[in-house]
């Protein structure tokens, strides 16, 4: 996450905080002083906001610890001023290791209230005649609260609540991963909703926490859908092989005529069948603005040739999206296709909408053709 400061590696995982971290610090500290406390009260509440911060550090190690057993890596545990968040490489495939990944760290804050409250039994604490501000301002009392509240809160069954996933793991044993998911996912806006409503009665802050659920909800059961429709399919399943290319010393005019005539969103550039790059429809009035209608095709070029393996798995080759805006596949210096988030698209739309007439996995001949 950008404005995060590196802090330390622990067990081989970064550990980072926001940058934010200090200030907040500081306002706890400031507000327990103005509150009338004194430098006494300002201290209390640094250390109460520091431990919470140590709660949250090691529920998220709870995580990431657990996933190690697993094989699954960690690439950081960063805090943020709202939480923590520990980023796996990839969460587990297998339900009951997703179950005991997810579950581990709401474990940590629970065993945490456990072992305080055993502590406050055994010191006698409860043995005192019970009066409720006394009990409030018991510094391990608050501690255990804390720990319990952290455990409960993240048990909430909803995406992107470590309880979703628990309750996405447990469903998953007896059907399968699309339907647990969609099933989890349907729980926690229900959830949401029922948040959403009884914050505009009670307090504000359960809208906030309603619509990061909702939204949570949404965006896993379509990743899962996602994945799942990209099974067993590679790049050459979702490649556009027909397209019209340019050579490089063709004026831009020229590029753009045939971008109108053609309603193509990405044209190869090629000298002598040599592929060169990718000029975007979008960037190309800026590219006339800035170079004029003669300047040749090439001068505009600006994607660059990433050359793909055709029978890459597609889940796999995703993420490069975030960076290449399309990416190709190359016999030589030659282009063989393009793979746009659009072509990916329409497999995966063709795909749900048409059963059996699906797009399998083809390992020769054409596939889709539209750019
Ligand atoms: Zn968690």
């Amino acid at each position: 996450m950008n404005g995060s400061l590196h802090i330390a590696r622990i067990a081989g995982i970064d550990f980072k905080i926001h940058i934010s971290f200090p200030l907040i610090i500081i306002w706890f500290g400031v507000s327990g002083y103005l509150s009338g406390g004194g430098m006494s009260a300002a201290i209390t509440n640094v250390l109460l906001i520091l431990a919470l911060f140590l709660f949250v550090i090691l529920h998220e190690f709870g995580h990431a610890l657990t996933a190690k057993l697993f094989g699954i890596a960690t690439r950081d545990i960063t805090l943020l001023p709202f939480g923590g968040i520990a980023h796996l490489e990839r969460m587990p495939e297998d339900p009951k290791e997703e179950f005991l990944v997810s579950i581990a760290g709401p474990a940590v804050n629970a065993a945490i209230a456990a072992g305080l409250f055993t502590g406050l039994l055994l010191s006698g604490f409860f043995n005192q005649p019970l009066v409720l501000t006394e009990l409030l301002n018991n510094i391990w009392m608050q501690m255990m609260v804390a720990n319990a509240s952290l455990a409960l809160f993240n048990l909430i069954p909803a995406f992107p609540m470590d309880g979703g996933r628990v309750l996405r793991s447990i469903l998953a044993l007896f059907i399968d991963e699309l339907k647990a998911t969609q099933i989890a996912a349907n729980i926690g806006k229900a959830l949401a909703l029922v948040m959403g409503i009884a914050g505009f009665f009670f307090n504000p802050w359960l809208i906030l926490i309603a619509v990061f659920i909702w939204f949570g909800a949404s965006t896993e059961a379509q990743r899962v859908e996602t994945k799942i429709g990209l099974r067993g399919l590679v790049v050459r399943d979702a490649l556009v092989t027909k397209f019209h290319q340019v050579e490089a010393n063709q004026p831009l005019s020229d590029v753009i005529q045939l971008a109108i005539a053609t309603d193509q969103r990405y044209i190869p550039v090629v000298s002598n069948d040599n592929f060169l790059g990718i000029i975007r429809r979008f960037n190309l009035i800026k590219a006339i603005d800035r170079l004029g209608g003669r300047a040749p095709a090439y001068a505009a070029i600006d994607v660059d040739p990433e050359g793909l393996d055709p029978e890459t798995p597609l889940e796999e080759v995703l993420p490069k999206f975030a960076t290449h805006p399309v990416l190709t596949v190359l016999d030589g210096r030659q282009l063989v296709g393009l793979l746009t988030p659009d072509s990916v698209q329409q497999l995966l739309l063709h795909n749900q909408h048409l059963g059996d007439g699906k797009i399998k996995h083809q390992s020769t001949g054409e596939s889709t053709d539209v750019v």
